[in-house]
């Protein structure tokens, strides 16, 4: 029998993910792709046997996953199941799916068939009552569930994925209780991105007073049952002794490559401090603006490593202030220092690092026997910020010392960057990596350019 030993473990680096289609006849209400619904396609075929051609060759990856909005809707996904099939690249293939039309018993048995082998079913509630009223389609729930049950008589690996908010916040120990004697192999707990409604006008939102206990709860139960467990997007310091089931990583994703600019901030007060704030975020922009920082509720873990600003792999390049050449990357950043040149001069302070990456630009200054660091994102509407210039959100963190002198000094800075700042300085904003390189839109014209 096949070892199942590490085989659901967070596997982001061996996983690739492919959005294949981004329609759905569910409408959950919390849903991070309904915005993108209305703009984006799924991947074309040939994008997709660019992607599955090149792992033949190289073998990034041992699973697959289809995802988007309901891929089982998609006339073309067997086409594409074969062809990955076919290239024997991939040891798993799986479909992210609501399950609804898996409820017809021929239609689950042609995909099982076809050589999907694992199924990420999204469960949000423990019955139709609340299942139903968040994907806002009456008999979504009994549809899934008749669907979980033919996928799990038809010897398929069953994953669940239940996305906390608001309607399901109270029921999450029913939703273990109820999928439990299906025996999934893991079960996901993501936590609720606003993507576009970042007021929190949909009230989805669930404050941490009312969350954590309850998946706490769930997560206990899950464990006594024996099923494995992820979360998403939660402060790790709330999970009790279930902290290790944090995983914010993501897959690659081959998709429409602009998906990702809206992905939500966050933030965490403790950040500089915090032994866990290399992999956990803290807390999304909207969920402070709603309910606070979460200051006396956070418990950041002493660290015994110095604090590394995270780049997140992504990082452009990062520079000690005075640094040129190897040392500094062979970059200066020139426009990014204009922004506060001479200013720290004039309050006997130093710039003594520029950090640059696709998220953010690090000003850390140093007076003395103090430190702050002054942070540049890209502008919001509405972001926590202290100070909005024409490109940028700004705000400060880190203050170690004499915050009396160094708040003139914040102060200052803040006010140069507003004066100085051009508009149209520009930060990447995505988040996670969108496919391998020479399977971005860019790098395959280019790569026709110069076939031609
Ligand atoms: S203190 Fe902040 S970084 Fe540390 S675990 Fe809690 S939320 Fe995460």
């Amino acid at each position: 029998m096949e070892s199942q030993h590490g085989r659901f473990e967070p596997t982001r680096f061996e996983d690739l993910t492919v959005t294949v289609d981004f329609h759905c006849h569910s409408a959950c209400r919390f849903c991070i792709v309904q915005e993108g619904m209305n703009r984006f396609k799924g991947v074309a075929f040939e994008r997709f046997t660019a992607a599955v051609d090149d792992n033949v060759e190289q073998r990034r990856y041992r699973r697959l996953t289809f995802t988007g909005g309901e891929v089982a809707l998609e006339k073309r996904l067997f086409d594409f199941v074969d062809y990955a099939r076919e290239s024997g690249s991939f040891e798993h293939v799986r479909l992210q799916t609501n399950g609804r039309l898996m409820a017809d018993r021929a239609f689950a048995k042609k995909v099982v068939d076809a050589g999907i082998d694992e199924f990420f079913v999204s469960l949000h509630g423990p019955n139709a009552a609340v299942q139903d009223h968040i994907s806002q389609r009456p008999g979504s729930f009994d549809e899934a569930w008749a669907g979980m049950q033919n996928l799990k008589e038809l010897g398929a690996t069953l994953l669940t994925n239940t996305v906390l908010c608001t309607p399901n916040a109270d029921h999450l120990s029913a939703i273990v209780e109820t999928v439990a004697p299906l025996e999934p192999v893991r079960m996901e707990w993501w936590n609720y991105l606003p993507m576009e409604d970042f007021s929190d006008e949909r009230e989805l939102l669930v404050p941490m007073a009312r969350l954590m206990p309850s998946l706490r709860d769930a997560l206990e139960r899950a464990a006594e049952l024996g099923i494995e467990t992820t979360t998403k997007y939660v402060p790790r310091c709330l999970l009790g002794e279930h902290g290790a089931s944090l995983d914010n990583g993501q897959p690659d994703v081959v998709i429409a490559e602009d998906f990702y600019e809206p992905y939500p901030r966050f933030s965490c007060l403790y950040e500089a401090k915090c032994e866990h704030s290399e992999t956990c975020l803290g807390l999304t922009h909207s969920y402070i603006e709603k309910y606070g920082w979460e200051r006396d509720r956070l418990v950041p873990e002493p660290r015994t490593t110095p604090w590394r600003e995270p780049v997140d792999g992504f990082a452009l390049a990062s520079e000690r202030a005075g640094g040129t050449g190897a040392a500094a990357g062979g970059r200066t950043h020139p426009e990014w220092r204009a922004l506060v040149d001479g200013v720290a001069e004039a309050h006997d302070a130093q710039l003594t690092s520029l950090t640059l990456d696709r998220r953010r630009c690090i000003y850390h200054f140093e007076q003395g026997e103090s430190s702050v660091d002054v942070v540049l994102t890209a502008r919001t509407a509405d972001g926590p910020a202290l100070l909005r210039t024409a490109s940028f959100d700004l705000h400060y963190r880190n203050v170690e010392g004499a915050e009396t002198t160094l708040a003139p000094l914040v102060r200052a800075v803040a006010e140069a960057v507003r004066d100085r700042d051009p508009g149209g300085m520009k930060l990447d904003e995505r988040k996670g990596l969108v496919g391998v390189d020479a399977l971005r839109r860019s790098a395959l014209r280019k790569q026709r350019k110069t076939e031609s």
